[in-house]
């Protein structure tokens, strides 16, 4: 176990690829402060297995991701991995993509990184041992049609990623993300309608015309590779990654 005590803040860790982070990362020793929202049942379920607390904080919200940070050192300590993996999708083109979904995009996807980066890093330079582990995408390194907010969110988190890892190389923190291709989670699931909305096709053609189009191992990524990666990444072998932008993608950057 790697990560014993050691505390790990998981955000959008009620579901999909976070809960898989949150799971591993628990697996390995660590005290888990899970994130997101969710039937409240399931959620007190989900603390009970992996022995953790749960903050409900709107990552939309700078003041309550400052509460939940508070919340975090007092009751289980400042954050030694910091898992920024919260994230929403919205499909549509440019030219009618709503405004308000674009600035609710860019503050969960992309901003609420730097919120919760800049109020853990001082705890972690100071006991001279941190990672943050930043869920990017594919779509931080390419583009599709009609997800304009989320390409741009996840281009800025790959460049605030390579920011923050060289102002806190000598300090034993490191900074990366993990940038998976498309993974079978309720967000890609969720977006299957509005792409057959926007491009005129059946479900099927969604999934293997658009979706799986795109990764030549012609499979979803799972979350569990997604969190067997960030574990990595938490080893004292791997203090030398730091600044990186790594892909999980079945080849699609390859290409
Ligand atoms: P998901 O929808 O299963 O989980 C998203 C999590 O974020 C949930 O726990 C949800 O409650 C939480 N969340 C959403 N809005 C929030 C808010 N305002 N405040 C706090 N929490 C909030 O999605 P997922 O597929 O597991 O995605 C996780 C991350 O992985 C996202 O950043 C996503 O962009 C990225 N990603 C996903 C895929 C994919 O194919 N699924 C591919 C590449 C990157």
């Amino acid at each position: 176990m790697i990560l014993q005590g050691k505390v790990a803040l998981v955000t959008g860790s009620t579901s999909g690829i976070g809960l898989a982070i949150a799971r591993a990362l628990a697996a390995e020793g660590a005290a888990v402060m899970l994130n997101g929202f969710g039937d409240p049942a399931e959620i007190e379920r989900l603390c009970r297995d992996l022995g953790a607390v749960h903050d409900g904080a709107d990552l939309a919200d700078p003041q309550a991701i400052e509460r939940m940070l508070r919340r975090c050192e007092a009751e289980l300590g400042a954050p030694d991995v910091l898992v920024n993996n919260a994230g929403i999708q919205h499909v549509s083109p440019v030219e009618s993509f709503p405004p308000d979904k674009w600035d609710a995009i860019v503050a969960i996807n992309l901003s609420a990184v730097f919120h919760t980066t800049r109020l853990a890093l001082p705890a972690m330079r100071s006991k001279r041992w941190g990672r943050v582990i930043n869920t990017a995408s594919a779509h931080s390194l390419v583009a599709s049609p009609n997800k304009s907010a989320y390409v741009a969110a996840k281009h800025g988190v790959a460049g605030f990623t390579k920011t923050v890892a060289l102002e806190a190389a000598r300090d034993g923190v490191t900074v990366n993300c993990i940038s998976p291709g498309y993974v079978w989670t309720p967000l890609v699931e969720n977006q299957i309608p509005d792409t057959m909305k926007a491009r005129n096709l059946t479900r099927e053609q969604v999934m293997n015309d658009v979706l799986l189009a795109a990764q030549p191992t012609k499979r979803f990524v799972t979350p569990e590779e997604v969190a067997a990666l960030a574990v990595f990444l938490c080893r004292d072998e791997a203090a030398s990654i730091t600044g990186a932008n790594l892909s999980m993608d079945g080849g699609w950057t390859a290409q």
